[in-house]
């Protein structure tokens, strides 16, 4: 009777625990992490901002590893173009017509259950973004945009949670924790914007998916350190050329004037905000790009000729793609035509002029 009794016992253990011990147990045996580790990851929030190649690398990575309540936030739905690099997303998903973050969010509850995944389908901007990132502990950067970036590093500084910066275009990308009122932040690094028109963007020069593979690996990497509280937080900015194998990696000081650094929260106060606004009765949109300097015609045709038709004098470019007419003018001003949709507006310029 005894031996039966404790059988029974044995058996209903084995059934309640593997939970955490097998379903971890490869994490738990790196001695950085350990259980205490593991216990922090459980209790741990993360917010990650744009779910595309990075976004999905990071989430797909953290979801597994145990973070106890992940959010992922995306304004876009799913096209073949994205299947390429963007590793939660199947062919499925374009033909139920799902965006990202919520076909994200499906995927991502099949594979771990025990934790709270949030999908939230949001343009992230001034009016939303303290309300999407409070009580988190980290913010991580999906995004393909620098202007939604510098958000990012007003609110992480004002909140003073850390964030870490990725981007990947063609086989390059870089990355950078940034630690508030500790390291270097964004505005130290780029000092504002970049110039108008001279951002590159994977729809014009393309990118290979080990570019994006290998910052999101870092900037999770770096996600899960911070998270257990370990003190070897990397804080260089790496750069990476998967075609050419190459890695470097360049000290970043804190500029002793960055606004950002000193509370002046530039982006969140609106005062560098890309101006969207749908042309009454035009069924066109007009997008004002406060980035710095005036835009070059010929570097800009340079980059999308293949892309579409292109011409331009010295007081516009026309540019024709899909079914869309885009008139650009030197101080960034933009007027998409055929279109009354602001958001979608918003995304072809950030496709094809870059902010
Ligand atoms: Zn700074």
């Amino acid at each position: 009777m005894i031996v039966m009794l404790r059988i029974v016992k044995v058996s209903v253990k084995l059934k309640c625990e593997p939970i955490m011990t097998d379903r971890y147990s490869r994490q738990i045996l790196f001695s950085e992490i350990g259980e205490a580790g593991q216990k922090k990851l459980k209790n741990s929030f993360i917010v990650i901002i744009g779910c595309g190649a990075l976004g999905t690398i990071m989430a797909t990575s953290l979801v597994r590893a145990g973070v106890g309540k992940v959010r992922i936030i995306d304004r876009d739905f799913i096209e073949y173009h994205n299947l390429q690099r963007q590793v939660l997303f199947n062919e499925d998903d374009i033909k139920s017509e799902l965006p990202k973050a919520i076909a994200a969010e499906r995927h991502l509850r099949k594979v771990n259950s025990s934790i709270d995944i949030e999908g939230i389908v949001a343009d992230v901007n001034i009016t939303n973004i303290e309300r999407f990132i409070s009580g988190a502990d980290i913010i991580l950067d999906g995004l393909d945009n620098f202007e939604t970036r510098f958000l990012i590093n007003d609110v992480a500084l004002k909140h003073n949670i850390p964030w870490i910066y990725g981007g990947a275009i063609a086989s390059t990308g870089m990355t950078m924790v940034i630690l508030p009122h500790k390291t270097a932040c964004l505005y130290c690094l780029i000092g504002g914007l970049p110039a108008k028109g001279m951002v590159e963007t994977c729809d014009t020069v393309g990118v290979i998916s080990p570019a994006p593979f290998i910052i999101g690996s870092l900037q999770t990497a770096e996600a899960l350190k911070i998270l257990i509280g370990a003190h070897n937080i990397n804080r260089d900015l790496i750069t990476v050329d998967a075609w050419k194998g190459t890695f470097d990696r360049f000290e970043i000081k804190p500029v002793r004037n960055c606004p950002a650094c000193h509370g002046e929260y530039k982006f969140l106060e609106g005062k560098f905000e890309i101006k969207v606004s749908s042309l009454c009765g035009q069924n066109a949109v007009q997008i004002l790009n406060p980035g710095q300097g005036q835009i070059s015609f010929k570097e800009l045709e340079k980059r999308l000729k293949p892309l579409g038709k292109v011409s331009f004098n010295e007081f516009m470019l026309h540019f024709s793609v899909e079914k869309y007419e885009m008139v650009i003018f030197p101080d960034g001003r933009a007027i998409v035509k055929n279109i009354n949709d602001v958001s979608l507006a918003r995304g072809l310029y950030s496709k094809y002029i870059g902010m």
